[in-house]
């Protein structure tokens, strides 16, 4: 089984990388758990493949342990792509889930249903050793409803609405993984591995 430090304290995209790469053969832990100490590192890119570039070489710099990171975000048409990038800081450095979408709805307040679309980014960097970085991308589209509905995931799940009108904090774990943006890009991400000698 091949071993990862993931460059990541958010509790959602962790579990949901346990449950997505654990069964693949790939264990993901945090350098907590190892007991090393990552450094903060500034998002300082524009995409969010560099952003991923940019966190999982700190991560094994840091270590010397193959590592792994993930970017991700919600880009809103209707909003010029926006929060982007800024997804996780959209309402200020220290601002709640629940404060990100209150910004969003408010910024989408007089958007029709129709030009709510919106998509899911997850771009994963994973630098095995010196030589060999892997990337992988996945995306998922949606529409942002028009208050949040659900519980389940993080983030921005409540107002992500996906397949027969309900959002990705009401469906299960297992079928927000088949749909999303992190198991799509995981898979893909997998698959090249596995064809590494
Ligand atoms: P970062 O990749 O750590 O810069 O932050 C990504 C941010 O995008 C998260 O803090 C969430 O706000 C949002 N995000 C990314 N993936 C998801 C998801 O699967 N569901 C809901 N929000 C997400």
């Amino acid at each position: 089984m091949r071993k990862f430090i993931i460059a990541s304290n958010n509790k959602g995209k962790l579990d949901e990388f346990g449950r997505i790469l654990d069964p693949l053969g790939i264990k993901v832990v945090t350098a907590k758990s190892e007991g090393l100490v990552l450094d903060d590192v500034e998002e300082t890119g524009t995409t969010f493949s560099e952003n991923a570039f940019i966190k999982a070489s700190a991560a094994f710099k840091k270590t010397g342990l193959p590592s792994i990171a993930d970017d991700s975000g919600l880009s809103v048409d209707a909003l010029g792509g926006e929060p982007g990038v800024y997804s996780a800081r959209y309402a200020g450095e220290n601002a709640s889930d629940e404060d990100k979408i209150n910004k969003l709805l408010k910024n989408l307040e007089d958007v029709p249903f129709e030009k709510r679309t919106a998509r899911f980014i997850c771009s994963i960097c994973c630098i095995v050793d010196e030589e060999t970085v892997i990337t992988a991308e996945g995306s998922c589209e949606g529409i942002i409803s028009e208050k949040p509905c659900g519980s389940g995931g993080f983030g921005y799940d409540p107002v992500f609405l996906v397949e027969n009108g309900r959002t990705f904090a009401q469906i299960s774990s297992e079928e927000k993984d088949k749909l999303s943006h992190r198991g799509k890009a995981l898979r893909e991400l997998s698959e090249k591995l596995s064809s590494l000698k």
